[in-house]
């Protein structure tokens, strides 16, 4: 193996060809260029089927910029949001509602335990002057699931708006704007659709976001702008990351000829069982029970042996050409392992042969 294998949260392992993509430079003023941008934006929006309805903006930046944008431009300066938080997303959320002076009501729940639409309910009769719900989709912290579409219908019920963190779950786990209601929906290159790490989007309701002007905190992050700007120009405000959307040109490519939603979602199930079942065999155990487990990544707990060390397995399996991940719970000792990006159960199968390895080097598995 010439290069390592991504076992993580993002960025992670891309193809050959998508990384060939990025071999050419491109003027960010070119009509060609342009095109790259709106047959991409178009891609998007048609993957979670909401055209007609949505729109899709990009923004530059890691995926926290876009979150970062579409609250800040979304939420009036007047509003409240309902964060159910299970996780570090859902906590780095309520900071920027903090940091946005933007009012924040925080639904805690436990690590391992969905987001629950009956007290998103509770909440929101409550609160009436509750004007908006941000959640995250799938918690990668934990790698989590949680019920969106449920939480959706509750949501729109109330006449509240909805904001999501889909990071980790588009072009992952099928999403249907059609049937869910949903205002806006954040992710970005680097995760599920295999491109490179740069830019995010937020795909959103166009009315919701034709109403939002001058709402914004920030100039960089204002994302009416963003987009009043690539309507009229058809280009970037700013410097484009154009290397970045070419990958993702290249990207969405093969996401199409993979099959689609229903290929790529079956391909990131059979990784993820194979993860499970393989890592099962070591004696190590999940931290998530099966039905609330999204396909995403996998928190394992760190074995209990005097000789385990999450920095010495980290090594063991990177220098077979795995990167695994530190854990991310506030309470216990875990590590995680992904089983998204363009690889398959040969790379899982492989992967869990490198921890078994690893762990009898260590002494941890006799
Ligand atoms: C990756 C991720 C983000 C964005 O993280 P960045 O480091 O800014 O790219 C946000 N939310 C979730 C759920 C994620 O998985």
């Amino acid at each position: 193996m010439s290069y390592p294998i991504l076992l993580t949260p993002g960025p992670l392992t891309t193809s050959r060809r998508t990384k060939e993509a990025m071999l050419s430079d491109w003027g960010s003023w070119d009509a060609s260029f342009n095109d790259v941008t709106a047959s991409v934006c178009k891609d998007i929006v048609d993957i979670v089927n909401g055209q007609g309805t949505h729109v899709c903006v990009p923004m530059q930046g890691s995926g926290t910029f876009s979150v970062e944008a579409a609250l800040g431009t979304l939420v009036p300066k007047t509003g409240k949001v309902l964060v159910p938080a299970n996780g570090a997303y859902c906590q780095r959320i309520a900071r920027i509602l903090l940091y946005l002076n933007r009012e924040a009501v925080i639904l805690e729940h436990g690590e391992d335990e969905p987001a629950n639409p009956d007290r998103i309910e509770a909440a929101l009769k409550a609160d009436p002057s509750i004007t908006h719900v941000a959640v995250v989709h799938c918690e990668t912290s934990a790698g989590i699931l949680n019920p969106l579409h449920d939480i959706a219908l509750v949501v729109a019920r109330y006449h509240r708006r909805l904001i999501v963190d889909a990071m980790s779950s588009f072009a992952a786990i099928p999403i249907d704007l059609a049937t869910t209601p949903i205002d806006a929906l954040i992710a970005a290159s680097g995760k599920c659709l295999e491109g490179v790490p740069g830019m995010g989007f937020v795909v959103v309701r166009q009315e919701v976001l034709e109403s939002s002007s001058g709402q914004a905190h920030s100039l960089a992050l204002d994302l009416h702008d963003q987009w009043a700007y690539m309507l009229k120009t058809g280009q970037w405000r700013y410097t484009p990351p154009t290397h970045v959307v070419a990958a993702l040109r290249a990207a969405l490519d093969q996401y199409h000829e993979e099959g689609g939603i229903a290929a790529r979602s079956a391909r990131y199930q059979k990784n993820c069982a194979a993860l499970v079942a393989g890592m099962r065999t070591l004696g190590l155990r999940t931290y998530l029970s099966d039905d609330v487990q999204a396909p995403i990544i996998v928190t394992f707990h760190s074995p209990d042996h005097p000789n385990f060390q999450f920095v010495k397995l980290y090594e063991g399996v990177k220098a077979q050409g795995f990167i695994l991940y530190p854990g991310k719970l506030t309470k216990i000792e875990t590590f995680r392992v992904g089983c998204i990006g363009a690889i398959d159960t040969q790379h899982i199968f492989k992967a869990v042969e490198a921890t078994e390895r690893t762990l009898r080097d260590l002494g941890v598995l006799s």
